[in-house]
């Protein structure tokens, strides 16, 4: 007999649901939570999202630990007896561990609650398209368990297994996906200097946006352009083109760059345009922020490690995480844990999330929430409708 934690995980990789659509994936974990009586129990938060709140009688801090519903959209390309059910959807980012994991540390809080302050066990939806967690945030109910600390860990192959790889400031990259759409004229391929080919300010783009300006990129930062895709008329050998559309990726370690690369993208493919005649219309999405780690929660991280050695990077994650809308709004951080040396990367279509990691997590993840909940921070008496005890009023 499977050990529950292990069940679900598995149930969940078995059944994966695209970015927005985890309503299968909510139900599971609902199933799974209710029966360990949470205090609270959100659902249809920010679409999908959940949250389990477990509150001890005294008041102190609100900690709150993120996981992830969504899945991917990749064939997965190994047998396990667990196999995802869908066709071209799978777990490829460990989503599902990450899942197993929070409902381990939920199943402990349960059977030992907090003392003082309350544990918020955030099922975040839509983390993939970088959509879920500004839709949480920005969800009303999101008021009632809005966070003094907010930690979430990603699982990291090619670092030992249960390495914590953390740093304070930018954790992961700000990235968002452009898309631009040029229109011209069609023409017979005789005669193409009677229609607006955009053949030219495509080129121009491709090759402005490769190698970008250096007073776009602030010392030594990170920061790139990846053309991702690009269409330009069609195998039609008696037809000058009049359309083309460029995929490109956007990257950076600051929010601030970011912008610096927008504008520029923006006014390279707005000039061209203008000077071939050709209209252009501009489309982001996948808009990411950098993630940013505060350092009081990275210390905190720091403190719960024990004696075993931390990596911090030099540089930010290249790749890009939500996460950075809830550290916006309070004190977090965002920390790795290495996966293994020898496994497959993240979204490589033979990934799979080594199960071992989750007891590992479970623990420093309940140290972190101890000592996060024992920090003295000023913070406001919550209210909370199974509030077990009313508070004491002394001297009336
Ligand atoms: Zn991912
Ligand atoms: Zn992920």
């Amino acid at each position: 007999m499977l050990d529950p934690i292990i069940q679900l995980r598995r149930a969940l990789h078995r059944r994966p649901e695209l970015s927005g659509s985890e309503t299968g994936t909510a139900r599971e974990i609902a199933r799974f939570f209710k029966p360990l009586k949470p205090d609270l129990l959100l659902e249809g938060l920010g679409g999908n999202g959940l949250a389990a709140v477990f509150s001890g009688k005294e008041v102190g801090p609100t900690v709150l630990l993120r996981c992830e519903l969504d899945a991917l959209p990749i064939q997965e390309d190994i047998e396990i007896d667990y196999q995802s059910t869908k066709d071209r959807v799978s777990h490829k980012c460990g989503h599902d561990g990450h899942m197993a994991i929070l409902a381990a540390v939920g199943t402990e809080l349960a059977a030992h609650r907090p003392v003082r302050g309350r544990v918020v066990l955030l099922y975040q939806p839509a983390e993939e398209n970088g959509e879920g967690a500004a839709a949480v945030v920005k969800d009303p109910k999101f008021s009632e368990i809005k966070p003094h600390f907010a930690f979430a860990s990603h699982n990291l192959p090619g670092f030992p297994l249960g390495q914590v790889v953390i740093r304070a400031g930018v954790f992961n990259c700000a990235s968002r996906g452009m898309t631009v759409s040029l229109s011209g004229r069609t023409a017979h391929a005789a005669q193409p200097e009677t229609g607006r080919s955009p053949a030219a300010t495509m080129c121009h783009f491709i090759n402005q946006l490769s190698a970008l300006p250096p007073e776009i990129v602030a010392g030594n930062e990170t920061a790139f352009a990846t053309i991702v895709g690009a269409r330009l008329g069609g195998k039609a050998f008696g037809t000058a083109p009049g359309n083309a559309k460029i995929w490109v990726t956007l990257r950076s370690e600051t929010d601030i760059t970011m912008s610096r690369l927008v504008r520029f993208a923006e006014q390279v493919a707005n000039k061209s345009a203008r000077e071939h005649g050709l209209m252009v219309d501009i489309n982001f999405e996948d808009v990411f922020d950098a993630t940013i780690n505060s350092e009081s929660a990275v210390d905190l991280v720091q403190r719960s490690i024990g004696t075993n050695s931390v990596i911090v990077p030099e540089k930010p994650f290249r790749w890009s995480e939500d996460f950075g809308r809830i550290t916006a709004v309070s004190e977090g951080a965002l920390f790795g844990i290495g996966a293994g040396t020898d496994i497959p990367d993240l979204h490589n279509p033979d990934y799979d999330f080594p199960e071992e990691l989750i007891p590992v997590t479970t623990r420093l993840l309940l140290r972190v929430v101890d000592n996060a909940l024992a920090s003295e921070i000023a913070v406001k008496p919550f209210y909370c409708t199974r509030f077990t005890q009313s508070p004491r009023i002394l001297n009336p």
